[in-house]
């Protein structure tokens, strides 16, 4: 193995770039975790947690990653034999279903072309022919992140709404939470999904559940079985020791104290507006390479292209495989790889957590570098135009 000097340049769209500050907080020996300074801690945690949702709901905290948070929100509020809808927006929402399955959970998939968001319409057309009211659920991925759109939550819950439907609206938010604005409460969502490794820039390992009342009511009818996961369980204000079912991730959350800390001092307004600006840098470098016919930006939408990841199509004489590689290989650069029905067709870059403008810098450069040694055609300049776009006032 060749010896790799500097940064590696980590832009997967999960994990992300963990920040010093947030390495040093973990750096810390165990301390007794059902003592009474601990305790106090994760009291004030599980509040300050509520406002990354903008939430006065729950939330609950898991020692898992993204999927745990997934079987998480099934397991507490649907029971064997229930049918979900899932709008269709790329591999994150049939995975979500996958899971369903192996629970006896009915998926329904709403068709949906993956290259623009789904649209509220289908949503309200398809529940309002649900008269019996056998769809208890509706999963939905806020940012998917195989294609790089962002979908529109509140006009789901308006369409909802208009169809007069019961269900319940679950929203997958481990790509968006933190890159793009999302109001939980403001949205009508009843069950909110989400993970540490992404926007939050945590090592992976922590999965969140954020709940209402309604999603809180139902939970006590469902009757799925389950145990690690049950909110019940870990709402028990007695013990303590149940908010974890188990020991706590210490370390972990005391990355997360400094996340939000960091997260605060900022101000969640900058943290997306700064997403918004270095992903048009990013999108604007591919659009400058894509000029020369091989390469197009996946999310045909200007407007439905997301703050956290960018997927980019390549033309099926080339192997985006191959483009990575080089990149990794010649420039300690990690892109992260195409999924799903499209996985042989794209390569994806991550631009979601811990990031500046001379990260984005480099990271155009080394793809652009990439795509010469790979033999792709691009027209050169994605770094200029990514200059331009963090220039502009
Ligand atoms: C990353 C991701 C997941 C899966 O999270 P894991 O931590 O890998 O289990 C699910 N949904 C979306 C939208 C994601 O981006």
């Amino acid at each position: 193995m060749t010896v790799q000097r500097g940064w590696n340049f980590l832009q997967t769209p999960g994990p992300t770039n963990i920040p010093n500050r947030v390495l040093n907080a973990m750096h810390t020996p165990a301390v007794e975790f059902a003592g009474p300074e601990f305790q106090a801690f994760c009291t004030s945690l599980f509040t300050d947690l509520t406002t990354l949702f903008k939430t006065d709901g729950r939330v609950f905290i898991y020692a898992a990653n993204g999927h745990g948070a997934w079987e998480a929100a099934l397991t507490n509020s649907l029971s064997p034999g229930d049918k979900v809808l899932i709008p269709e927006t790329g591999r994150f929402g049939l995975s979500w279903g996958d899971m369903g399955r192996t629970l006896q959970i009915e998926p329904e998939i709403l068709p949906n072309d993956w290259r623009s968001a789904i649209d509220p319409a289908d949503v309200e057309a398809r529940l309002s022919a649900d008269t019996n009211h056998e769809i208890k659920a509706v999963l939905l991925v806020h940012t998917d992140t195989a294609t790089g759109i962002t979908c529109d939550v509140a006009a789901v819950r308006a369409a909802m709404d208009a169809a007069n439907h019961p269900a319940l609206l679950m929203v997958d938010t481990i790509a968006s939470l933190m890159t793009t604005d999302f109001r939980m409460d403001e949205w009508g969502v009843d069950v909110t999904v989400a993970a540490g490794q992404k926007g939050i820039m945590l090592p992976p390992g922590l999965a969140f559940c954020a709940v209402n009342e309604k999603a809180l009511e139902v939970h006590k009818t469902s009757t799925m079985p389950r145990g690690y996961w049950d909110w019940t369980y870990r709402m028990n204000e007695e013990v303590f020791y149940m908010a974890f079912c188990g020991t706590a991730p210490e370390q972990l959350l005391f990355g997360l104290r400094a996340a939000i800390d960091m997260l605060w001092e900022e101000g969640f307004d900058n943290v997306f507006a700064r997403h918004a600006r270095l992903s048009s840098a990013v999108r604007a470098g591919i659009d400058t390479w894509a000029e020369a016919g091989a390469l197009e930006l996946f999310a045909r939408n200007v407007d439905e292209r997301s703050n956290a990841v960018t997927a980019i199509l390549v033309d099926p004489a080339y192997d985006p495989v191959h483009v990575r590689n080089i990149c990794r290989e010649n420039f300690n650069l990690a892109l992260g790889n195409g999924l799903g029905k499209v996985a042989k067709e794209t390569f994806r870059i991550g631009h979601m957590g811990d990031l500046n403008e001379p990260m984005v810098f480099g990271t155009l450069a080394s793809v652009e570098a990439g795509l010469k040694l790979a033999g792709v055609p691009y027209k050169s300049g994605g770094v200029e135009a990514a200059i331009e776009v963090l220039t502009a006032s």
